[in-house]
Parts: structure tokens; sequence; C-alpha cells
């Protein structure tokens, strides 16, 4: 552990690091690593610079290439860098990610997105928050350490991964999949969501199911009805149906969550006829279903194909339940995971305020690891400038929260 010395000179060094932390932003900022799916060239040119770097300050770096034929180089690269802890395990993972979001249409932006303006004490640029502003302060946390020659409790790796904007596929969902990096008992922060307070520490996700129901009855004139069957009044019939059926029965409270309930909500609905006097063949809507990590999506479907069943059968019309999307949330990190209370406390050294776990509506890229049973919090200090014109990133919070990693290093797991 270090101490209350140890974190004086800790932030004292990251404090002189910061013309150094800034200057990486603009480097990083002019080498748009966007994705092939959006236009881009990937992450290659980004990350010769990046291990440059980081090999220059003497840390151990590995580059991983998924292999992806439309990307320059003709492949996704990631990389780890590695600094030997005081004992090898567990390992503190830092994951950011690499690769950006395209910035949009110019002229929402007031100066070129590819060139960083630093200005009233924030740095402006397509990136530069999301998420170079956590990568930027995890590089200068440990360049701070080394620079002062303070060893971390643990080896410390930083997982620097291409392609999270768009699934992963080429990043952390390939490395996790290909390469033995990360195990159950090791410690993951993923730096890319959080408040502007930095309380929020993010250990949970819900369920997401989507799905399509689809309403099959017979057309006729509008005058007439009986000669039909009205494909409108049987699916607005099955949607009241599953809205009370399905709340009644998935009521469980889960105080982690904001809302601290599974949500199941009537989306979208298609268009029927165009005109009004025709009985309505058929009738389509969709549920977006967010569901606490306890119900299983299996058993959700079932319940929904019964409640269709008795619909059908009702008003004489055929029924389809059709997924759209069904995703198994990843089993939640325990607030009280040492990863958890680790960062908890690196937080409140740095920034005081109470910090807080929640779970969120679903689509983190901290599954992948949960999902392989290893504890993943997402935390960070930011504005919510994510895919914004204008993008920035508030140097405070850059240096700041390189000094939360520095002093996480310094903790162990008690
Ligand atoms: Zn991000």
């Amino acid at each position: 552990m270090w101490n209350e010395a140890d974190f004086r000179r800790i932030r004292e060094q990251i404090g002189r690091l910061e013309p150094e932390m800034i200057e990486m932003q603009r480097r990083l900022v002019a080498l748009p690593a966007i994705s092939p799916v959006s236009g881009g060239e990937g992450e290659k040119a980004k990350v010769e610079y990046l291990a440059g770097v980081l090999r220059s300050w003497g840390l151990e770096v590995t580059e991983y290439r998924a292999p992806d034929g439309r990307a320059s180089g003709g492949y996704r690269p990631s990389l780890t860098a590695r600094v030997k802890g005081q004992k090898p395990r567990p390992v503190l993972w830092l994951m950011t990610h690499i690769d950006v979001v395209p910035s949009g249409p110019k002229d929402l932006w007031q100066s070129d997105p590819f060139q960083a303006r630093v200005e009233d004490g924030r740095i402006y640029g397509r990136g530069t928050e999301d998420n170079q502003q956590e990568m930027v302060a995890s590089c200068f946390a440990v360049k701070a350490l080394l620079d002062l020659g303070l060893v971390p409790q643990t080896d410390v790796v930083l997982m620097l991964v291409a392609d999270e904007e768009n699934g992963s596929d080429y990043g952390v969902g390939w490395l996790l999949e290909n390469h033995d990096l990360c195990r159950p008992d090791d410690f993951v922060v993923v730096p890319d969501a959080g408040n502007e307070a930095g309380t929020l520490l993010e250990v949970a996700e819900k369920s997401i199911a989507w799905v399509k129901f689809t309403t099959i009855g017979r057309q006729a004139h509008g005058s007439t009805p009986h000669h039909g069957n009205n494909a409108h009044r049987a699916g607005a019939n099955l949607l009241l149906r599953l809205d009370q059926r399905l709340h009644e029965k998935y009521n469980a409270e889960d105080k982690l969550f904001s809302p601290p309930v599974s949500t199941m909500e009537p989306t979208k609905k298609e268009e029927n006829v165009p005109n009004i006097n025709t009985i309505p063949a058929e009738d389509v809507f969709y549920f977006d279903c967010r569901m606490l990590p306890q119900y299983q999506l299996t058993g959700l479907m079932e319940d929904m194909k019964r409640i269709a069943a008795e619909v059908a059968a009702e008003f004489k019309v055929e029924v389809k339940v059709e997924p759209v999307q069904m995703a198994q949330a990843a089993p939640p990190t325990s607030p009280d995971a040492p990863v958890v209370r680790m960062l908890a406390g690196a937080v409140r050294d740095v920034y005081g305020g109470e910090p807080f776990t929640r779970g969120i509506g679903g689509g983190t890229v901290a599954a992948l690891f949960r999902r392989r049973g290893i504890p993943a919090v997402v935390w960070g200090r930011n504005e919510g400038q994510a895919h914004k014109p204008n993008e920035f990133s508030v140097i405070a919070n850059m240096v700041g929260n390189a000094a939360v990693y520095a002093h996480l290093m310094g903790q162990g797991p008690a």
C-alpha cells in the first residue's frame, strides 16, 4: 500500500506530466482509428504510435492482430503493456479502447475534429473523452509510478483494444476468445463510462429481449368486418395482455438497478393498412424488455408464446412470436468484489464524495469479462461527451483520473 507521502509524490508527479498527457492527446486525435464498418482504416497507425511510446518507457508491450481484410494492414491490432508488481497475481487489468467513432457532420464542429484544440482547460477533438481521456490517464498513471520507482502491489496490465464501438468482435471479444489473458481471480477495470462526479461504479446490466409479434387474420371491407377477421383487434388485445401478465409475473426488484425493476415496453408499431376502410389482415408490434439478470430469457419467451397462443385461439388468428435480439445478462460483479472496493477507495482518496454501485439497462463491454466469471467494473469521471460534436476532455478529469488509477495500483486485495 502507498503511504501518505507516496500519494503526495504520485500526485505531484502526475501534475508534472500534464503537458505530456496533453501532447499525447494531440497525437492521438490526429490518428483517427475509425472502424472499416464506418468507412475508416482501423487502428494500425494509432497502435504503432502507442506501442512506440509505451516501449520507450520500458514496458513489456505485446501486440495482437485480429485478421480483418477491410482494415489497413489486413488486421485490427490490440495491445497489452505490462508492469511488474510486487506479486504477479491477481493481475489488475485496465482496459481502454483505441477506436473512435466518425466525427459526424463537420459543420457541427467549431474546429477540425481531428486536430486537437486546447482551450479553457479542455481538449477538443474526436476521441478526446471517449476513450482517450482514460487511455492517456491510465498510461500516465503507470508512467508516474515508473518515474518515482514505485512498484504496484500486483502486476498491472494496460489493455488497449480495437473495435469497441462496433461490438468488439475484432477487439476484446476476439482477444478473450483466442488468447489466454485474464483469469477469474484477476481484476478488470473498464474506464469508459461514469458520471460527472466520478462516483458511479457500474457493476451489472440487465438482459435485453427485443421481440416481434405478428398477428394474422383476414382482410375485408371496413363496412363488412364479418367477412374478415381483424388482426389489429387481436394484436391490440395481445399487447395489453402481455403488458399486464408479464408485469405481474416478472415483478422482482433489485436496488442495484435504476429503475430497480424489469422493464417490458411495447415500442415499435408497423403500419398495417394505409386506408381507414380496410379490415387489416396483419398487425405487427414489438416489445423492448430489459430484464433483471435473475430471469432467464428462455422462460420469458415461453410465457410470451403461451399468452400469444391464448389470443390466437380466442380471436381465431395466427400469432407469430419472434426474437429480434436476445442477450442474457452476464452475472453481475458483486458490489463487494475486491476490485470494486479498491476502486471506490481510490476514487474517495482522489475526489472525495461517496462512490456507489449501479446496474444499467444492458450492453456494456464489461459483460464479456463477467460472462467468463471475471469481475469487471466500469468507471470514469467524465462529462458524457462520447460521440457528440465538439467532443472534449476536461484536462482536470484526465489528470485526476490518472491519480485514481495510480492509487488503485497501490492497493492490493484485502
Ligand atoms: Zn467508449
